[in-house]
């Protein structure tokens, strides 16, 4: 029988990631990086990733962008196996005072930034035969959130994009899974008011917020093989903030 350590060694396999350079995407790459992957960080100009990563300049809200990076990536490693798609931002209002851009602007990086990077992934990971994909989307896209509902919508699309998705490349052995954090003490939660982080840890049950590591050690665990029989599922990261 193979050892947990073993299933859990990524050497010579290769990992795409959007928003390596914020708070949880940097964990997620650190996490890869430490199993012995080769990963690819597509986040904004300007921003940095850690040192283990190679950083791929790119707004993912851009399908042309995103092609861009992906044919880089394949020039330089000539294999993809991970796909996780982590950027994401907020701009929250209550819908009737919600602008257009503010709407679409969440949606595009949210979500339709992980279609463009599904897309341009899967002849890659179809020519490999195999494959994990980690979407990262939020309780909230489950539960709704006051005030959020572009962030919500956009949360929510990404399990059922996630969920089709395993559908139509399961049969070319590649799984695709959803990670849906609680709240985890990053920048994006530190700009919240005090009352809604209260709340949060209130609502876990083991009376503590999650850290951005708690969220890589899951995607850890959906890219090795110890998640090799699990595919189109939503796993919740989240000291039961939302248990049912
Ligand atoms: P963060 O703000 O620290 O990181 C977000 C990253 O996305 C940044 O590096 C940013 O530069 C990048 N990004 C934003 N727009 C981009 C674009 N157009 N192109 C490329 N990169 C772009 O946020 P975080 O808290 O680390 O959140 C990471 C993910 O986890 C997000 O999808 C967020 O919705 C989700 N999430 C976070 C929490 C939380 O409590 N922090 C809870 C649930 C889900």
């Amino acid at each position: 029988m193979t050892s947990a350590a073993d299933l859990l060694d990524l050497s010579s396999r290769v990992a795409v990631l959007t928003g390596g350079s914020g708070g949880i995407g940097r964990a997620i790459a650190e996490g890869l990086s430490r199993a012995g992957a080769r990963v690819f960080s597509l986040d904004l100009p300007g921003t940095t990733p850690p040192p283990s990563v190679e950083s791929l300049p790119t707004d993912v809200a851009s399908s042309e962008s995103v092609n861009a990076a992906l044919d880089l990536l394949m020039g330089r490693a000539g294999r993809l196996d991970f796909v996780i798609h982590c950027a994401g931002i907020t701009a929250d209002r209550v819908l009737w005072k919600l602008d257009d851009e503010s709407w679409s602007r969440v949606l595009r990086v949210n979500l339709d930034a992980a279609f463009y990077l599904l897309r341009a992934s899967v002849p890659h990971l179809r020519a490999a035969g195999a494959g994990s994909v980690v979407f990262i989307s939020s309780i909230n896209g489950e539960r709704g959130k006051f005030g959020q509902s572009n962030y919500v919508a956009s949360k929510a699309g990404l399990i059922g994009l996630g969920r089709t998705a395993a559908r139509e490349l399961g049969r070319f052995g590649v799984r695709v899974n959803i990670v849906a954090p609680g709240m985890i003490l990053t920048p994006m939660a530190a700009s919240l008011p005090a009352d809604v982080i209260a709340r949060a840890k209130e609502e876990s049950v083991l009376g503590r917020l999650g850290a951005p590591e708690d969220i890589a050690n899951a995607v850890l665990f959906l890219c090795s093989p110890l998640s090799r029989q699990v595919t189109g599922q939503t796993l919740r990261v989240d000291g039961g903030q939302l248990i049912g």
